[in-house]
């Protein structure tokens, strides 16, 4: 009886879900739902700092004699904001380009300790702030075929979660090894570390153990996204351990020479 009141497309489009669910092509609701929830979840990252905008603006427009100080305090609260809207959408961008695997990683003999060292410069007034030590333990020089600017990404991803999320006056270890066709990269913290339960969504988009937390240090739970599509889009493998006594290790593997992938 339902066949008959409906419609000749939405009895197709019963068949085609029929036929989809048979052909055990579920995953394909799974995709959609998890692309609903990252819109969702998008659009909930944005509102926060553009409500915070809206305000600052509103208030400048409203009270046009208030001291140059406060003029000034409202329009530097809304430039973080605004540099957290940048960032958000740098990462979501990164991101989208990775689904739609339109981004080629450009492979050449790239040295993993010069690398280290560069992401060691780019962090060094934010660990002297912290009074945190960065030990960098690795060989003269360790080669292997990776794009280049993706692993620094990484390794600078990771570096500065270990410096948000460490007490000041503490040592971060980023430690480097060659095991014969494999980079190890180890980044060692002995921070707060993170609970069996959180570990499981680490790398989920937009998960935070700590929300008020990682958006205090402008973080939006996008960075360990993108640090697992690098690590993958290396042929390599990333898992998280305790550091003990307490803390957090990242440990990476990455092979030496890439294979390439054959086309699809
Ligand atoms: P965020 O931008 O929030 O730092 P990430 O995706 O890089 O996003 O990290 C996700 C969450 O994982 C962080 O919000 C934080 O709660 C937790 N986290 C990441 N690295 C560490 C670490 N080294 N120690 C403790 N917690 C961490």
């Amino acid at each position: 009886r339902l066949l008959l009141i409906m419609g000749t497309s939405e009895v197709l489009l019963l068949l085609m879900a029929f036929i989809l669910a048979r052909a055990n092509m579920i995953p394909i609701t799974r995709a959609l739902r998890q692309q609903r929830r990252f819109v969702a979840d998008a659009a909930h990252e944005f509102k926060t700092p553009m409500t915070v905008i809206q305000n600052k603006l509103e208030t400048m427009l409203e009270h046009p004699n208030d001291s140059v100080m406060d003029q000034v305090e409202n329009v530097a609260n809304s430039l973080t904001e605004v540099r957290h809207l940048n960032k958000l959408t740098a990462d979501m961008l990164k991101l989208a380009q990775a689904d739609a695997e339109v981004v080629m990683f450009d492979f050449q003999p790239t040295d993993l300790v010069k690398i280290s060292k560069e992401v060691s410069e780019i962090l060094e007034v934010q660990f002297n702030e912290k009074q945190q030590i960065l030990n960098l333990e690795m060989p003269d020089e360790l080669i292997i075929e990776g794009d280049a600017q993706r692993l620094r990404q990484l390794i600078l991803n990771l570096v500065d979660n270990a410096h948000k999320y460490t007490d000041s006056k503490t040592v971060i270890t980023v430690q480097l090894r060659k095991l014969r066709n494999i980079a190890r990269i180890k980044i060692i913290d002995n921070g707060e570390g993170i609970s069996t339960e959180d570990k499981k969504h680490l790398f989920d988009r937009f998960y935070r153990v700590d929300k008020s937390r990682s958006r205090a240090s402008g973080g939006h739970g996008l960075g360990l996204s993108i640090v697992q599509w690098i690590v993958e889009g290396h042929g390599g493998k990333i898992s998280v351990e305790d550091t003990v006594p307490h803390g957090t290790t990242f440990d990476i593997v990455l092979p030496l020479r890439h294979r390439k992938q054959p086309d699809k």
